[in-house]
């Protein structure tokens, strides 16, 4: 039998993913809100607490519904533990240890603990990229747009005489804002060195960046020195 990878298929559509629709942005607070509930009682066409009309809850005019899926959890891409809080209507997220403040007092409530929760999953784009500097010797790998705290794998290689002197890789961890910074050392002669990043938890690759040795620079500006000398005599 051929080696690979063995596929299940199973006969539901994605058992585990729902859509809930009936979400929509307020028109005074901006929130993202569930207007799926009967409405707030003696108040048509409002739900919940509007921290912009205190006593009042939120409410939108012809506006688009937006429908956010549950149950996906976290992934490349993906955050879960988004909740809908029973007392102000809005999405608030969960999965911080703290719950933040409802306009209808005290926190955000949301059981974590029920299955029968709906925990939302939120996309979110992922753009991590890095610029690489050389201060002979030292080689500063600057990233940003990482996963928050999350892991980084950096690769290097370092390239002369047409063979590939150095090649390694590490791993660092994110600082909270999504950046981090790297040094290696880049010794003896070479002609260039590559550099690329990987943001492991949402495994997206960044480009490729190289950065020619001091030496192989003065090389290929020697020529136009020459020329511009020339010039001058
Ligand atoms: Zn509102
Ligand atoms: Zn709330």
């Amino acid at each position: 039998m051929a080696t690979g990878y063995d596929f299940t298929l199973t006969h539901t559509e994605f058992p585990f993913v729902r859509v809930q629709q009936d979400w929509y942005t307020c028109w005074y607070c901006q929130v993202l809100y569930y207007a799926g509930h009967p409405d707030r009682p003696g108040r048509p066409g409002e739900d919940g607490a509007c921290p912009a009309r205190p006593g009042r809850g939120h409410t939108h005019g012809v506006a688009r519904t937006f429908r956010l899926m549950t149950g996906l959890g976290d992934g490349p891409h993906m955050q879960s533990n988004w909740r809908h809080c029973w007392n102000c209507q809005a999405l608030f997220f969960a999965g911080s240890g703290h719950r933040g403040s409802c306009p209808s007092g005290g926190s955000h409530r949301g059981r974590l603990d029920d299955p029968d929760t709906l925990d939302f999953c939120l996309a979110y784009p992922m753009n991590p990229r890095i610029t690489v500097t050389r201060v002979e010797p030292v080689i500063s790998v600057l990233g940003d747009s990482f996963t928050p705290d999350g892991q980084v794998r950096v690769s290097w290689k370092i390239v002369g005489e047409n063979a590939t002197l150095e090649n390694r890789s590490d791993t660092v961890r994110c600082f909270r804002e999504g950046d981090f910074r790297y040094t290696f050392h880049a010794q003896g002669r070479w002609d260039f060195l590559t550099v690329r990043a990987w943001d492991v938890t949402s495994d997206t690759p960044t480009l490729v960046r190289s950065v020619l040795s001091p030496a192989r620079l003065d090389l290929e500006s020697a020529p136009t020195r020459s020329v511009a000398d020339g010039a001058h005599r």
